[in-house]
């Protein structure tokens, strides 16, 4: 029989996560301080984040066991199932197979959850009443709230205003799970307040919605801070993806000639990619590695990699990564959670040393590849997602033309049933391609800090 689903049984779940920072050939650069611009020590972060996620962030150890509580609430969902695609390998005539790992499977239909719950839980561990974020489209918003619910701790969520308005039902599920959730720019805090005396009508961004929850978490003792993605914690997090998919592979009998996500600010990426990595490093595998970012944001293909603050007020770390600037606004592409200025230091980090590949693909070529993808494997997915799925299909042509049978891996991190605005706009033939454009780069710089 073909098989269409490898379904890892919950007693096979793995039981750590998998920290690159033991493998990588040159060690990361440090974090700096965003006022000193000295090296960060624990104790410049114990106000924002868990005393044990701050240890997770530079740890040296290749395996963190997954606390047993974390574990439990992971296989509500978990293992995810790894589907073969063969109605689009059919549909597309390519020798290729084609494969995708199925985050959709989560209570907030995305991958998001599987920091989220972890992040809650050390948190609720070391006492912590109260938590803050930002969110984009709100995939991560509506993560964190159904993780806080599960430890009881209440949540703030920044949403940016546009999203916040445009994408009302995400909102719906936070306050679902007893979160509370405000537009950003806010009347909350200084920063926000600032954003709005400066211009009333300002729709809100990633790093702004970061200022207004760091600032917030940084005003209370009973309150801590947590970002979704970029950090290495958070990626470590996510990598239960890859391992899963490496015993699910192997019971289909093959192992990925090429690994694909879309990257936001990296994590889902990090996810499935970073234990494929470990195979190139250590068992010097021949795997390509490859992420996909939107023309519009394009911050590893056209970005500059320079030391850079993570938020537009300059209050968050400052990280060595590929950036477009802290105070880029991207257009308002339709993929939210691919909107960040940054990316994350790990991905960034082996992008430069050659590991891994990036490719930028736009709008219309993207929601192109999800109406392939529903219309064979049946499932509407993200607007982010259908960057990897746009990859995927490229490689899969590809093998069609010059007949290889590669074994093509892609994450499908989140389904689109709350995007369908978006589906709608691209069938009535309304949606439109952001290019970035490359000599922008030179102005950001002049926003970046002096290090
Ligand atoms: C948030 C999100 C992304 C992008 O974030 P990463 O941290 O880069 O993974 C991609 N897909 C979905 C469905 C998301 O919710």
């Amino acid at each position: 029989m073909d098989s269409i689903k490898y379904i890892l049984p919950e007693k096979d779940m793995p039981t750590s996560w998998y920290n690159i920072q033991a493998d990588l050939p040159v060690p990361l650069p440090p974090y700096l301080h965003p006022v000193t611009k000295q090296v960060i020590g624990p104790g410049d972060l114990a106000p924002l984040f868990a005393m044990e996620l701050i240890k997770q962030e530079v740890s040296q150890e290749r395996f963190i066991d997954i606390p047993e509580e974390v574990q439990k609430i992971y296989r509500q969902f978990r293992p995810s199932p790894l589907y073969r695609a063969r109605r689009l390998e059919q549909a597309l005539d390519t020798p290729a197979h084609i494969y995708y790992k199925l985050e959709d499977v989560s209570p907030a239909g995305s991958h998001k959850p599987n920091s989220a719950i972890p992040q809650a839980y050390y948190n609720m561990k070391e006492g912590i009443k109260r938590l803050t974020t930002e969110t984009g489209a709100g995939q991560w918003g509506s993560s964190l709230a159904l993780a806080c619910n599960y430890f009881d701790i209440e949540l703030k969520v920044y949403m940016v205003k546009v999203s916040y308005n445009q994408k009302p039902y995400r909102r719906m599920m936070m306050e679902t799970w007893g979160a509370t959730c405000v537009p950003s720019p806010s009347p909350d805090t200084n920063s926000g307040r600032a954003a709005l005396a400066a211009d009333p009508n300002n729709m809100g961004s990633l790093g702004l919605a970061i200022s207004e929850a760091v600032e917030d978490a940084m005003q209370r003792d009973d309150t801590h801070y947590t970002l979704g993605s970029v950090l290495n914690h958070v990626l470590m997090h996510q990598t239960i993806i890859g391992q899963e998919c490496q015993k699910q592979m192997e019971m289909a009998g093959e192992y990925p000639d090429v690994v694909i996500a879309c990257v936001g600010g990296g994590s889902n990426f990090g996810g499935i990619a970073l234990p494929f990595v470990y195979d190139k490093l250590r068992k010097d595998t021949k795997t390509r590695v490859l992420a996909v970012e939107p023309s519009s944001c394009p911050s590893l293909t056209k970005g500059l990699y320079a030391y850079d603050y993570g938020d537009e007020a300059g209050m968050a770390p400052i990280t060595k990564m590929f950036t477009l600037g802290s105070h880029f606004m991207p257009p308002p592409v339709h993929a939210g959670g691919l909107r960040y200025h940054g990316m994350s230091p790990i991905i960034s980090h082996l992008h430069k040393l050659g590991i891994i590949e990036a490719r930028a693909v736009n709008q219309l070529a993207t929601f192109e590849a999800g109406i392939t993808f529903a219309r064979t494997e049946g499932i509407i997915s993200a607007p982010e997602t259908n960057h990897a799925i746009r990859a995927a299909i490229d490689e899969a042509i590809k093998c069609r033309e010059t007949g290889e049978k590669k074994v093509i891996l892609f994450n499908h991190s989140g389904h689109g049933y709350f995007d369908m605005t978006a589906y709608n706009t691209y069938l009535l033939g309304d949606l439109s391609d952001y290019e970035y454009p490359a000599e922008k780069v030179k102005e950001a710089q002049s926003f970046m800090p002096q290090v």
